[in-house]
């Protein structure tokens, strides 16, 4: 019995950090994450891994609205319009 009660708990401290990780950047947030890791144990985790992964932001100066990265993939700036550290633009 003490094994199980102890690979639960091991499975709820990995499911706190991953709630933190992955609340962050998937589209259903903190909330969302959370109920799936901890209504549904592994299986939670595997929807989230599933899920329309990370809040596409979009590009704000090239109009590129599926950017996912910190830098643009055809522009190649930031938020903050800093283009990134040897960055070539495409043709
Ligand atoms: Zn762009």
């Amino acid at each position: 019995m003490a094994i199980i009660y102890g690979l639960g708990i091991c499975y709820y401290i990995i499911a706190i950090l991953y709630t933190i990780q992955e609340g962050r950047k998937r589209s259903i947030g903190f909330i969302g994450v959370g109920l799936l890791v901890f209504c549904l144990p592994m299986i939670g985790m595997f929807i989230v891994e599933s899920l329309s992964n990370t809040k596409a932001k979009g590009c704000k100066w090239c109009g590129n609205k599926y950017n996912e990265a910190e830098h643009c993939g055809l522009c190649g700036k930031n938020e903050q319009g800093a283009v990134k550290a040897g960055f070539v633009p495409r043709p």
